[in-house]
């Protein structure tokens, strides 16, 4: 078992906190070194892909099919993402590629709103045959990608992807020197760890706004705009960071900066959640969205 940190490198971590997960016991790690929160347990991790080609979306939806509650919150978000890019003042996409593109909200947003030429790279087969019947240009992989020929992008996106993969700085480093432009920018989501319980099954990483910021200062992008919130799930818990990011070239510092009282934030933070779920639960859960009456078929 395989305990290395994913983002400084580092052997040496401890438990944090465990959970259980679709019947699996989950184990997150603690780095000692750098304050990185990580699952130690690696079920799979060498089937990944084909996990996600079809087991995935069964294990977490019920069923390999696009689920209407998914794809209520996924438009909503689009639609939220999309007026933050814009208020951060994006007023032009040329080319966009989400990657884990689910079901294509947020490719189809930007063609739409930004006349956007798009692609949207989605592993699961049922959410890219149901992108796809939508006519929006879909991939199953990055390799796929490499064998079209395509261009780069100048909006590349992964919208609660980061936290799945393998090697976060990597995979960002190589999007950028790959498929990024020199004056693009990037758009990033995942779960707060001090908000957001963060432990699911294909959570290999839990992030703070401290060690995300670090996985994109490694992978050689500064940060724009950052934005904690809980949109569209919640108006007072924060449970997700938003981050517009612009590419620097490789980082030559590769010193990952600590983060401290790793323990003692996500306490204070899941007890502030619990009491404001107690005091102002209307506020704290809002109903799950319904699907934008433009997206409902
Ligand atoms: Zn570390």
């Amino acid at each position: 078992m395989t305990q290395t940190c994913p983002l400084c490198h580092n052997d040496q971590s401890q438990l944090f906190e465990t959970a259980q997960d679709a019947g699996q016991r989950l184990e997150y790690r603690l780095c000692n070194r750098c304050g990185m929160v990580f699952q130690g347990s690696d079920w799979k991790k060498d089937q990944l892909n084909q996990f996600y080609a079809n087991d995935y979306r069964k294990l977490v939806e019920g069923e390999d099919q696009v689920s209407e509650k998914n794809r209520a919150i996924e438009e909503t978000r689009a639609s939220l993402l999309v007026g933050w890019l814009k208020a951060q003042g994006v007023g032009r996409v040329r080319r966009h590629m989400d990657v884990g593109a689910s079901t294509g909200a947020l490719i189809h947003r930007t063609q739409r709103e930004f006349g956007a030429q798009v692609l949207g790279v989605e592993l699961s087969n049922s959410h890219r045959a149901f992108a796809e019947r939508r006519g929006l240009p879909m991939l199953p992989s990055l390799d796929a990608l490499e064998a079209s020929g395509s261009e780069r992008f100048d909006l590349i996106s992964l919208i609660h992807v980061l936290e799945h993969l393998p090697d976060p700085v990597g995979s960002l480093a190589g999007l950028r020197e790959r498929w990024l432009t020199a004056d693009g920018v990037f758009l990033l989501e995942v779960p707060n760890l001090y908000v957001h319980n963060s432990y699911e099954i294909a959570h290999l990483h839990a992030f703070s706004q401290h060690t995300l910021s670090e996985t994109l200062r490694l992978a050689g992008y500064r940060i724009d705009a950052l934005r904690v919130h809980g949109q569209p799930r919640s108006n007072v818990l924060d449970l997700y960071i938003t981050v517009l990011a612009r590419p620097t070239g490789a980082s030559t510092d590769k010193t990952v900066r600590p983060e401290g009282r790793v323990r003692l934030k996500r306490r204070l933070g899941m007890a502030r959640r619990r009491l404001l779920e107690r005091l102002m639960p209307g506020q704290a859960w809002l109903p799950f969205p319904t699907l934008p009456a433009d997206e409902a078929e």
